[in-house]
């Protein structure tokens, strides 16, 4: 009872790429606001490339199926976000192991080396206007559900919704990391396209898991 399985993370993945497909547009107004218009682009190609990988075979377990999408993102995609979502995917597979399955607990930790992932190869801090203002609310969130005795779907929806406030909480802040910290006061006023990008990973991940 409320163990993840290989499929349902694999079915995160496919309603993530096409989220990601739907919100294109949105992403990328939200970065020609405050970088170079590209992130929605950026992802759009690395979901493409990773549903074209994992179309050719099954993966064997929960580790290979999020290296496999790791490791494509950062071949596939040449902004920023292509290493931080690709080094998120691999720190998570890392951290579940070749495993079929995780119990709410170890989703949450898979979720956390994720974090710290992007935490030691883009160093973000809370409040730098990136995707860790959306991320790190959002895996707080899910160790906080699970403690108070909550289903691993209760979890993953407070997670999404954790996302989602930290996602809009970006809007007034001036911007201390990637290329939008160039426009320095003039950042403020924009949502962060990354913080956009992860709320719409946790999104998906609830819907999965529901
Ligand atoms: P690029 O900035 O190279 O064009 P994208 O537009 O695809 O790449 O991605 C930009 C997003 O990457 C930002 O909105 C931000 O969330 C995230 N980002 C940039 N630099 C960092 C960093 N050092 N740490 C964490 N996230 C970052
Ligand atoms: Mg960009
Ligand atoms: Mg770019």
């Amino acid at each position: 009872m409320g163990a993840v399985e290989t499929t349902t993370l694999q079915d995160w993945i496919s309603r993530f790429g096409a989220a990601i497909a739907e919100k294109r547009e949105w992403l990328t107004e939200l970065d020609s606001a405050i970088g170079d218009a590209d992130h929605g682009a950026n992802m759009a190609r690395g979901m493409t490339a990773v549903s074209e990988k994992l179309g050719a075979g099954a993966p064997t377990g929960i580790d290979d199926l999020l290296k496999t999408v790791g490791m494509t993102l950062v071949s596939s995609v040449g902004g920023a976000s292509g290493p931080l979502y690709g080094t998120f995917f691999l720190r998570m597979g890392m951290s579940a192991g070749a495993v079929a399955s995780l119990d709410g607990p170890a989703l949450a930790a898979a979720l956390r080396a994720g974090l710290e992932g992007i935490v030691a190869r883009g160093k973000p801090e809370a409040r730098d206007k990136t995707m860790f203002d959306a991320m790190a609310p959002a895996v707080d969130a899910l160790d906080e559900t699970l403690a108070s005795g909550a289903s691993v779907a209760e979890g993953a929806r407070a997670a999404a919704d954790a996302a989602a406030a930290g996602r809009d909480a970006t809007l007034p802040l001036v911007a201390r990391k990637g290329r939008a910290s160039y426009l320095g006061e003039r950042s403020a006023g924009h949502l962060d396209p990354g913080a956009a990008s992860t709320a719409i990973l946790f999104e998906t991940l609830a819907d999965a898991i529901a």
